[in-house]
């Protein structure tokens, strides 16, 4: 099952060893993240390195005053005013500009000013609905400087989400912009934005919207503004950093968990900027001057902490992607897009996902011997399970370390991987690496709560508390589904449960063995079945339904929706059951966004369930993937998993 990564160098003699930088991290914390707030720049010193009177609530950096704008762009003024800031390449429209990092500053300034013009002041919050543009990154950064928090929406999602994420978050503005693009078909943005506003019960005081001219835009009188004329008023406008308390929060992004609602996951100031720059020099070893290449978006964790703020903190020239991994700039198919971006800025790192690895693996491989690659040092995978064929592959085609890194939209940063820039050890297929410094990882049992300590013992992968800089602070607006959510599912024990199964080997390698809740992950996109489910239920024809995420070659997984229709008559009627398949999936396209719409809706006259009612998901994940449903004992009706295994055999 494993496999060293030839790729991966032995270890450099000048380096320290991994496991002594871990240990210290363990065994001495204050002062090994006193050492890591060095990293960044603080206005006021911290007093507390980490305040944990009450678990599970982790406070770093108590006292210290601090502001993450200033450490991504003003303190790099000294030394690197002229030099590559944010690199803005688009194939869906053929812009590609760099902005240094005075150009950045500058930028920064003049939304920072529109923003204040609107009101905004700090603990405000500010929602981003917007497609990967580089007003998305000023108007983050924007926020940051002014101390507002941002909430950055994903621009895939449709109107239902959005409106539910905008009664959570309430914010005073939102930013937005005409439309997206992906694979040369527009995606208006404002109309789904007015619907979601139109829907929300809270509304925003403003809308700043950015003209792109990829689609027409009717603005509402009193609440639109267009960024082109805020920019040209404030052209020389001077913001300066409003300084934050280390605790005080920088943005909440909303991720998917078991139940429909959304949680909106909040992080600090302080110990973020920490977490991040400690983790771009002893995880992806970036250095100032280099360039860094994520091919995520913003409106992903990823997005947030290495497209946007990791590289800049970091002094390095970030790149800001907008299109298909295989299209040029010409909108012409081009699989070789990316690595014409690695040679041309000379990509020292590179961080991507494995279902885009998967997608190029389509592409001829000659592809990747068309242009130097010898800038890159390596290429990071994380979001989803890689697995070794296509680990193989692209390590095989780039010859440079592929490292996966396993993290989540709660943690901010990577918690098991390899540490390339302390020591360069030896990856394993298959596993992303050994837990991070500052990450107590363990693996529990399931129902009895007790440590698995045995090499290969199956059981839920837990962090132990206080959970290190950077990790979410809390669920917006509630403790109590904090606490509840991720501290107390271990019977007996507080601590943090990923809501993944995993192993850890002899080796102390960790292998991620996929989720024990109701999340899915598709093409790296982590989404709650039970959304998906809410909105399907909302169709007049649906009498009940379940959505499982079933293995699939390209995206990792997909969702399949099995549906009890409420006329009995669907079930027998080819011409019927095809149109209300349709229906639903629009509805869902409506609702949540084409991300989230399932690949196939099938019918069944009822859906199998334990005596007690629980639906019985992992069995109908098991069928839909060809395994065996397990302990069925519990069952009440064993034709309804027949049924369904008959459905999936159909076709
Ligand atoms: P998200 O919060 O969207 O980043 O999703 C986090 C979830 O994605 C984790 O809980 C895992 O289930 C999965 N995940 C992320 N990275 C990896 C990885 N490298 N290997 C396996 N699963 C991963």
């Amino acid at each position: 099952m494993c496999h060293p990564n030839p790729q991966n160098e032995s270890r450099d003699k000048n380096m320290a060893s991994y496991a002594d930088f871990y240990r210290q991290s363990m065994d001495q914390p204050e002062a090994f993240w006193t050492e890591q707030a060095k990293l960044i720049d603080w206005h006021k010193p911290f007093t507390r390195v980490c305040n944990y009177d009450k678990p599970p609530f982790a406070h770093w950096y108590e006292g210290g005053q601090t502001n993450l704008c200033h450490n991504a762009v003003d303190r790099h003024l000294k030394d690197r005013a002229d030099q590559a800031a944010l690199i803005y390449v688009s194939s869906e429209t053929g812009v590609e500009k760099t902005y240094s990092f005075k150009e950045l500053h500058v930028e920064v300034q003049r939304m920072a000013a529109s923003l204040l013009a609107m009101g905004v002041v700090k603990g405000d919050r500010v929602l981003i609905y917007m497609p990967m543009i580089a007003e998305a990154a000023f108007a983050m950064l924007a926020c940051a400087r002014l101390g507002a928090i941002h909430c950055v929406v994903f621009g895939g999602f449709a109107s239902g989400s959005l409106a539910s994420r905008i009664d959570d978050a309430t914010p005073k503005v939102i930013i937005s912009a005409d439309a997206g693009s992906r694979g040369g078909k527009v995606v208006a943005y404002k109309p789904l934005l007015d619907e979601a506003i139109k829907l929300s019960t809270h509304k925003p005081d403003a809308v700043l919207l950015v003209d792109r001219q990829l689609a027409p835009m009717h603005l509402v009188a009193g609440r639109d503004l267009l960024w082109s004329t805020l920019r040209a008023k404030y052209m020389a406008a001077q913001v300066h950093c409003v300084w934050l308390d280390s605790t005080d929060i920088s943005y909440t992004i909303y991720t998917s968990g078991t139940t429909g609602k959304p949680k909106g996951v909040q992080r600090d100031t302080g110990g973020y900027a920490v977490a991040l720059a400690a983790s771009m020099k002893h995880i992806f070893d970036g250095r100032a001057g280099e360039t860094y290449f994520s091919t995520s978006d913003i409106g992903w964790v990823v997005g947030h902490s290495y497209i946007v703020y990791g590289p800049l903190i970091a002094g390095m020239a970030t790149i800001m992607y907008e299109g298909l991994p295989t299209q040029g700039m010409d909108g012409q198919p081009n699989g070789a897009i990316w690595w014409s971006l690695v040679e041309k800025y000379k990509v020292t790192a590179m961080f991507s996902a494995p279902t885009a690895v998967r997608v190029l693996r389509k592409q001829d491989p000659a592809l990747l011997k068309k242009n130097d690659l010898s800038s890159l040092r390596a290429l990071f995978l994380a979001g989803e399970p890689l697995d070794e064929p296509t680990g193989r592959w692209i390590s095989e085609g780039l010859n440079v370390p592929i490292i996966d890194n396993y993290w989540q939209t709660e943690s901010g940063w990577p918690i098991i991987t390899i540490a390339n820039g302390v020591e360069k050890k030896a990856s394993k297929f298959g596993s992303p690496g050994v837990p991070m410094y500052g990450y107590r990882v363990k693996i529990l049992h399931e129902s009895t709560g007790e440590e698995l300590t045995q090499p290969n013992e199956k059981g839920v992968v837990v962090i132990d508390g206080p959970t290190p800089p950077g990790f979410m602070q809390t669920i917006w607006k509630d403790d109590a589904r904090f606490v509840n959510t991720y501290w107390k599912s271990v019977p007996g024990k507080m601590v943090y449960s990923t809501f993944d199964w995993g192993i850890r080997d002899e080796d102390g390698y960790f292998f991620i063995l996929g989720r024990t809740d109701d999340v899915i992950n598709v093409a790296g996109h982590r989404l709650g079945t039970r959304e998906i489910e809410e909105s399907i239920s909302g169709h007049a024809g649906v009498a009940e339904v379940a959505v499982v995420g079933v293995a699939d070659a390209l995206k990792g997984q997909v969702a399949m929706a099995f549906v009890v229709p409420k006329e009995s008559a669907v079930l027998d009627d080819a011409a019927a059951s095809l149109k209300l398949e349709g229906d639903i999936m629009k509805r869902v396209d409506g609702d949540l966004g084409a991300v989230a719409r399932p690949s196939r809706v099938r019918f069944v006259s009822a859906l199998p369930k334990t005596r007690s009612g629980k639906l019985l998901r992992r069995a109908i994940q098991a069928v839909c993937e060809g395994r065996d449903a397990g302990d069925l004992t519990t069952m009440d009706d064993p034709a309804a998993l027949q049924q369904i295994r008959d459905r999936v055999a159909a076709k």
